[in-house]
């Protein structure tokens, strides 16, 4: 049995979201407990570029700013995008961002979610005010009035006067405290890879859009891109399966050749899509954040930027006035307020888009054509988008 002594604060997750949070705390001065079933893998220049990597933008930056951490992750590999064409493959329709509509040097950055996770858990342990609990996983939670305990599956408890789940999408804290989700599961899944393509990815990130569903190629530092194609689950295993030569050929194909033909590619690996929303954020001493609260369609790469804007609210909510009590129910209000509807009109923005884009009905198509052109044309409406997918 470890002490009582409460923790103004216990995270739970040390993703990207849930690491940040729970430095975040910590530097205002904070206790926080962290606990993490799994350690965080680590990462290496030496390594080849991971498979998963995130669109990283303004916001996000900002946030790892603050913590001291960006200009390491910048360095260590990171890749930026200054430029962005969005194109409809049925009406042939075209959208090109600039970083110059958001009054900015860069859109966002291309960063390895293990590069990111690496630097947060390496802050995170020489921090004075966290103390990390992995693993441990968290097995229940129980209201104590002006505090809340956890039970870890090492018989142990945590006692804090805030919890924080960050435990992601599937988040067994959210179970555990019964708060249920609304959504639906997407017929498609998102296939993933890094290829090289004959010509180079020019600081750009391109998104296409499919029957089937959105082609993403984000640029890597390396020259290579990312690739990111959501695609009906059938689909998606097929192209997953088949031979190199073949899917490099398709791949072209459906990315319409726009870098030259596709030259190689490393291993491809598949991902369920769903949108998931949380019915509510907060509950007695307790607070969602990131995927835990909101899963969201990955076409416009918003998903770790929503769950990085849920932590900046939330210390907000929590360091203003100084002396608030932390899980105390105006400043969980504060901080559910600030990002439920944000993250909702988001999630179903995202959702809007996927259907539109893959519907084949005429008038629709047509529509949109005039739409993208339109927007294309309009130089105040490209900066109010470039300024809201940079969140800032
Ligand atoms: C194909 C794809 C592409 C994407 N691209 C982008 C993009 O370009 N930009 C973007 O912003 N987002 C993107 N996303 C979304 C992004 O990856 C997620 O939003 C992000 O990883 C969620 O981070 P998180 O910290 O909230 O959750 P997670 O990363 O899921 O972390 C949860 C943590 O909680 C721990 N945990 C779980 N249960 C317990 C327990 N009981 N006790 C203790 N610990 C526990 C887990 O071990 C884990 O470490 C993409 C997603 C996909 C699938």
């Amino acid at each position: 049995m470890r002490t009582r002594t409460p923790f103004d604060i216990a995270v739970v997750g040390a993703g990207m979201v849930g690491s940040a949070c729970a430095l975040a705390l910590a530097r205002h001065g904070l206790r926080v407990a962290l606990v993490e079933e799994r350690s965080p893998p680590a990462w290496s220049a030496a390594d080849e570029i991971d498979l998963r990597v995130v669109a990283i933008a303004p916001s996000s930056v900002d946030l790892l700013e603050q913590l001291g951490l960006w200009s390491g992750i910048r360095d260590a590999r990171a890749s930026v995008y200054r430029h962005m064409q969005v194109w409809d493959s049925a009406s042939g329709a075209r959208l090109e961002f600039d970083a110059s509509d958001g009054n900015t040097a860069e859109l966002g950055w291309i960063v390895e979610n293990r590069l990111i996770q690496h630097t947060l858990w390496l802050a995170l342990q020489n921090e004075p005010g966290v103390s990390l609990r992995c693993p441990a996983r968290v097995v229940g939670s129980e209201d104590e009035g002006d505090t809340r305990s956890l039970r870890l599956d090492d018989d142990s408890r945590l006692v804090a006067r805030l919890v924080v789940a960050a435990d992601g999408a599937a988040s067994p804290l959210r179970q555990l405290m019964e708060i249920g989700v609304s959504g639906h599961v997407y017929d498609q899944h998102a296939l993933v890879a890094h290829v090289r393509t004959e010509r180079p990815h020019e600081q750009t990130a391109w998104q296409r859009f499919l029957p089937g569903g959105t082609l993403a190629f984000l640029p890597l530092a390396d020259g290579r891109c990312s690739i990111v194609w959501s695609l009906p689950p059938e689909e998606c295993r097929r192209l997953r399966e088949i031979e190199e030569s073949l899917f490099l050929q398709e791949l072209g194909c459906a990315f319409d050749f726009r870098l030259g033909p596709v030259l190689s590619t490393s291993a491809r690996a598949e991902f369920p899509l769903r949108l998931l929303l949380a019915d509510r954020y907060i509950a007695p001493r307790f607070a969602l954040i990131g995927d835990a609260a909101h899963q969201v369609h990955p076409l416009a790469g918003q998903g770790v930027n929503l769950g990085l804007r849920d932590v900046a609210a939330l210390v907000d909510a929590i360091a203003d006035p100084a002396g608030r009590d932390p899980g105390g129910i105006t400043t969980l209000r504060r901080y559910e307020r600030r990002r439920r509807s944000d993250n909702t009109i988001s999630a179903w923005g995202m959702d809007g888009i996927n259907r539109i884009f893959r519907s084949e009905f005429e008038p629709l198509v047509l529509a949109r054509g005039l739409g993208l052109r339109a927007v294309n044309a309009l130089g105040p409406l490209r900066q109010l988008i470039v300024r809201h997918a940079a969140g800032r």
